[in-house]
């Protein structure tokens, strides 16, 4: 594909090998068009002012209903099949284990990020509760039922997690203390502790530390793109949106300081990009700040700006996905690894033994995020199928068997060298 830059020559990767990953220059968003006036800021479901009626299924009605947090959330499909609310069956999984609520509303996220589904540019093409998310729908529910049916379930909930995704929209700070309070008033937080997605840009240290007060557990910051220059391109400047790097690093650190060592951490997609070395040493910065990453494969969501590019290569994906969890939970520092002329990883750092051994153990290739009631490197929030289709997956959202395990080796493609 072109692209993917092929770089199996043997000035830029080990002679012999066809390594590929996605450039820079090669993911380049296209640019927004101009919204029109009657379809900005939600007018079409605002002016229609269907009152909602229960659960809405996204692009099950002729006319969105009017919805707003917090009184209404979104959730994925996976979540709202575990809550029970919707009909249907995960391939391979029996549910999920995070229950991930997003704060909803007419006029959606102001924000125009080039790779996500829920982007302002969509105004005129689809009401914000129709859009897609990390490639499926996100049902909207009632927050006063979801805390029922959780509350109901007590200890025999599926869920190890509870987290509530911000978006960019003025209401968002209040709204997540309200969703924080009316889950904490039926829920205890130490049975299903509740992590933060935070949006940084309408955020001061004061909400950091008034979410941390009310009970939440761990505060993460959806960084998304691993470099200044990348983040500008997909959400600051480059697409006329509102994000600004230092802002997100500004709030990242007062995390830190507010929920202290192992409760505060990065999302990070791969491939939109960046070299596995940049990307590795912002895991690396992150683990040495005391928090953690917790990393996403590129796929061209449908609708978003990015759209038209090419998904992560797997055999990148696989490198970053092994030498991420060799440096968020085996130790092993960035400046250990080796890599190429174009910052692909060439060497893990360890002996290829013990590298063996955790690729066989698997974890390596789960989905990374907050953790669960499992143990502290498998994470709650399993995501099923949200950065690939479940023909080819990026993060297993469930224990790689052996031969998923073998497709993984294929995929890694590198031999493992001697650290
Ligand atoms: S701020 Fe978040 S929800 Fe809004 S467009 Fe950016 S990535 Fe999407």
């Amino acid at each position: 594909m072109s692209c993917v830059k092929q770089s199996g020559d043997a000035a830029s990767g080990p002679p012999g090998l066809d390594l590929a990953f996605n450039a820079f220059d090669a993911m380049q968003p296209r640019l927004p068009e101009p919204t029109p006036a009657d379809a900005r800021n939600g007018r079409r479901v605002k002016q229609a002012a269907v009152p909602p009626q229960g659960v809405y299924l996204p692009n099950d009605n002729v006319l969105t209903p009017q919805m707003r947090s917090p009184e209404y959330v979104q959730m994925s499909n996976a979540a709202a099949i575990t809550l029970g609310i919707m009909p249907g069956k995960m391939h391979r999984c029996g549910c999920t284990r995070c229950l991930n609520l997003l704060l909803t509303y007419p006029e959606g996220c102001r924000a125009n990020c080039a790779y996500c589904g829920l982007a302002r540019h969509r105004e005129a093409e689809r009401d914000y509760a129709d859009r897609n998310f990390i490639r499926v729908d996100w049902p909207a529910v009632p927050m006063r039922q979801v805390v029922d049916i959780v509350a109901r379930d007590g200890e025999r909930s599926p869920f190890h997690r509870m987290c509530i995704s911000m978006i960019t929209h003025p209401n968002s700070d209040a709204d997540t203390v309200a969703v924080l309070k009316a889950w904490t008033a039926k829920i205890d937080p130490a049975a299903i502790p509740v992590s933060i997605l935070s949006n940084p840009t309408t955020m001061e240290r004061s909400d950091v530390a008034g979410l941390k007060d009310l009970g939440a557990d761990i505060f993460t910051v959806a960084l998304d793109a691993a470099t200044p220059a990348l983040f500008d391109r997909t959400r600051g400047k480059g697409v006329q949106s509102p994000h600004k790097w230092q802002k997100y690093w500004d709030i990242l650190l007062d995390a830190r300081d507010v929920f202290g060592p192992q409760k505060f951490g990065a999302h990070i997609i791969v491939g939109m990009g960046e070299t596995e070395h940049e990307v590795l040493s912002l895991v690396q910065q992150l683990v040495d700040l005391g928090g953690h990453s917790h990393l996403f494969s590129f796929f061209p969501e449908q609708g978003s700006l990015m759209d038209h590019l090419p998904a992560t290569p797997r055999d990148q994906w696989r490198r970053v996905q092994l030498a991420r969890y060799l440096i968020d939970y085996a130790g092993v520092r960035v400046e250990q690894m080796t890599f190429d002329a174009e910052g692909r990883v060439t060497g893990y750092g360890l002996p290829s033994a013990e590298v063996e051994d955790v690729v066989t153990q698997g974890i390596a290739f789960r989905t990374s995020g907050c953790p669960g009631k499992f143990r502290d490197d498998v994470s709650a929030c399993d995501r099923p199928y949200g950065d690939s289709p479940p023909s080819n997956i990026a993060s297993f959202p469930f224990q790689p068997n052996k031969k998923d395990l073998q497709k993984i080796r294929r995929q890694l493609r590198i031999p493992v060298v001697q650290g």
